[in-house]
């Protein structure tokens, strides 16, 4: 469903991303783990093309596309099947919950309002925030505020979402609530990409863990096998450091 091929990222001559191949079936949960400044959100960012990689493919369902050559069209197309949750939820300040998750369908995909805001409300109910569908984000706690995140990122209904350490930025009374919201948007027909510290949650709810470390996939496996018996060094150094 989502494959990455000899992926490539530079920033300047430092070389972020090298040669990643990445392969992801349509409803898998993977959790990207590593050290900070391995490349993790970097991978996340290309996959979207928040961020253009220098070489390599990226297909997403039926589209594939040498990100070398990509046109303003495939780039668009691409990035409307991804949906993306940031560490620091990045809403719209000036726009209630509601109105952020329904910008996207409104603009976007330029549905009637009325629609929209079923779809929002609905998916506002989803994540347990019905109530606050006309609070701004600074009326919100931060795991609020990431919880309207991930619902907008639903919004669109994309093949995949992409989760970037969605509660680190959270005081610690909060990462359960947003946690929670997580496990329950699991479907298993939309794909989903978190990268995480929280090695416990990683390890329950995903069908597969990938450690990152320089730029390159290490290892990647099923979490009992990576967790009990990482095979790499580096995984084995990395795990011990949360122990
Ligand atoms: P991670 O998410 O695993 O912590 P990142 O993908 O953020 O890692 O970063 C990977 C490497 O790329 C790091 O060395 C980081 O300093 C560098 N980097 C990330 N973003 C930029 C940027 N916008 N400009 C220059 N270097 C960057
Ligand atoms: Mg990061």
């Amino acid at each position: 469903m989502l494959t990455i091929s000899k992926l490539n990222k530079f920033y300047d001559k430092t070389h972020v991303l090298k040669d990643v191949d990445l392969s992801v079936a349509q409803g898998e949960v993977v959790a990207i783990i590593g050290p900070s400044g391995s490349g993790k959100s970097t991978l996340l960012r290309c996959i979207n093309l928040l961020e253009k990689p220098e070489s390599g493919t990226l297909t997403i369902d039926d589209l594939t596309v040498d990100v070398a050559k990509i046109s303003t069209k495939q780039e668009n197309a691409l990035r409307q099947q991804t949906g993306m949750v940031f560490q620091h939820y990045n809403l719209f300040k000036n726009k209630t919950a509601l109105q952020n998750i329904t910008e996207g369908l409104i603009i976007g995909k330029k549905m009637p309002k009325a629609e929209a805001d079923a779809i929002g409300l609905n998916l506002l109910e989803k994540v347990g925030l019905r109530e606050k569908a006309d609070s701004y984000p600074a009326m919100l706690s931060g795991g609020q505020q990431q919880r309207v995140a991930i619902a907008r990122s639903l919004a669109v209904k994309p093949k995949v979402i992409l989760l970037d350490e969605p509660t680190s930025a959270l005081d610690p009374e909060l990462v359960q609530e947003v946690l929670q919201v997580i496990r329950s948007i699991i479907d298993h027909q939309t794909t989903i990409l978190l990268v995480t510290h929280e090695m416990s949650f990683a390890r329950d709810i995903a069908d597969r863990i990938i450690f990152m470390a320089d730029g390159a996939i290490v290892e990647d496996g099923e979490p009992e096998q990576i967790f009990t018996r990482p095979q790499h060094q580096r995984t084995q150094r990395f795990l011990l450091s949360y122990q």
